[in-house]
C-alpha cells in the first residue's frame, strides 16, 4: 500500500515550493490535482512528467475508488491550484477516506496564505481562529461578523476583492471602526501589499479603489477586558428582561452572548438577586 502525500503549492511565488515537493511529486505514481490544466502549468515549469488526474469540488467522492486503486501499488500526490489542499480547497473527504482504510498520510509543510497572511499582519498570533471564505450574502455575512465580535482570537479569513469594500463597510458597522485589520494582497507576489490599519480607515480606503488580485484578511480579536461587561451591566439588563415577564434561561442565554459571559453565569446572578 503506498502512502497519500498531501502536497503544498506555491501561491504565487514559484520559488515557494520546497525541495520535498519537488522530490516526492517526481516520486508518485499518481498526482491528484484540482485542476490538471492549472497543475500541468506547474509541472512543466518544474519538469515533473508523473501520471495526473483531476479531483475537484465536484467530481471528488466518484475519484476516491481510482485514487484508492492507485494507492495499491503507489504513492499518490495531493495537490490543489494553490496553497495547502484542504485548506478552503479540495483534501479533507480524501484525506478522511484514506485514514478510515488505513492508508499513510503524510502532509508537508510549505505554502498557504492563512499563515503568511497572518504573520505578515503584525497582528497578535499566539491564537488565532481562521474562518473560511466569508459568506457571500450581507445578511449572513452580518450574522457571521456578530457572532466573531467577541472572539479573543485573531481572525483569518479568505475573501474576494469584488466584495472586500463592503466587508470592511460591515466589519467596521459590527465589530468596530476602530478594530485592527489587514488586509493582505497578493502575497508572494510582485505586487505583494498589506494594508494595516483600522477598520474604519481601510474601509474609506478600500471604497476609492477597487483591489485587485487575491485577498486574505486579518482582524484582530477583541479586546478581553473591552468586549465582557460589568456585573452591573448585566444585572441592569436583566432586570430589564424579566420585568418584560422573559423568563430567566431565556434572558440568561441573551445576554450572556452580548455580555461575554457563559450562560451559567448570568443564570446565577439571575437567581442570587431574586
Ligand atoms: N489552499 C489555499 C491556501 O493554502 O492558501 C487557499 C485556497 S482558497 C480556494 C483561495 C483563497 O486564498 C483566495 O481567494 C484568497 O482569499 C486566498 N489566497 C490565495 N492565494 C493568495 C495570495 N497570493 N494572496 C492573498 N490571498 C491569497
Amino acid at each position: 500500500m503506498g502512502t497519500l502525500f498531501i502536497v503544498p503549492t506555491p501561491i504565487g511565488n514559484l520559488e515557494d515550493i520546497t525541495l520535498r515537493a519537488l522530490r516526492v511529486l517526481r516520486e508518485a505514481a499518481l498526482i491528484a490535482a484540482e485542476d490538471t490544466r492549472v497543475s500541468r502549468g506547474l509541472a512543466r515549469h518544474f519538469d515533473i512528467n508523473t501520471p495526473m488526474t483531476s479531483y475537484h469540488e465536484h467530481n471528488k467522492l466518484t475519484k476516491l475508488d481510482a485514487i484508492f486503486a492507485a494507492l495499491e501499488t503507489g504513492d499518490v500526490a495531493l495537490i490543489s491550484d494553490a496553497g495547502t489542499p484542504g485548506i478552503s480547497d479540495p483534501g479533507f473527504e480524501l484525506i478522511a477516506a484514506a485514514l478510515d482504510r488505513g492508508v499513510d498520510v503524510v502532509p508537508l509543510p510549505g505554502a498557504c496564505a492563512v499563515t503568511t497572511a497572518l504573520v505578515g499582519s503584525g497582528l497578535a498570533s499566539d491564537s488565532f481562529r481562521y474562518v473560511g471564505f466569508l459568506p457571500r450574502k450581507a445578511s449572513a455575512l452580518r450574522e457571521r461578523l456578530e457572532a466573531l465580535k467577541n472572539s479573543p482570537e485573531t481572525i483569518v479569513a479568505y475573501e474576494s476583492p469584488y466584495r472586500l469594500a463592503d466587508t470592511l463597510a460591515l466589519i467596521a458597522e459590527v465589530i468596530g471602526g476602530e478594530r485592527r485589520v489587514c488586509v493582505a494582497r497578493e502575497l508572494s507576489k510582485k505586487f505583494e501589499q498589506f494594508y494595516r490599519g483600522s477598520a474604519a480607515e481601510l474601509r474609506a480606503h478600500f471604497a476609492a479603489e477597487n483591489p485587485r488580485g487575491e485577498v486574505t484578511l486579518v482582524i484582530a480579536g477583541a479586546d478581553p477586558a473591552a468586549a465582557k461587561w460589568t456585573e452591573a451591566q448585566v444585572l441592569a439588563a436583566l432586570c430589564e428582561r424579566l420585568a418584560n415577564r422573559e423568563p430567566l434561561s431565556r434572558a440568561a442565554r441573551a445576554i450572556a452572548k452580548a455580555a461575554g459571559w457563559t450562560k451559567n453565569e448570568v443564570y446565577r446572578l439571575g437567581i442570587k438577586d431574586g
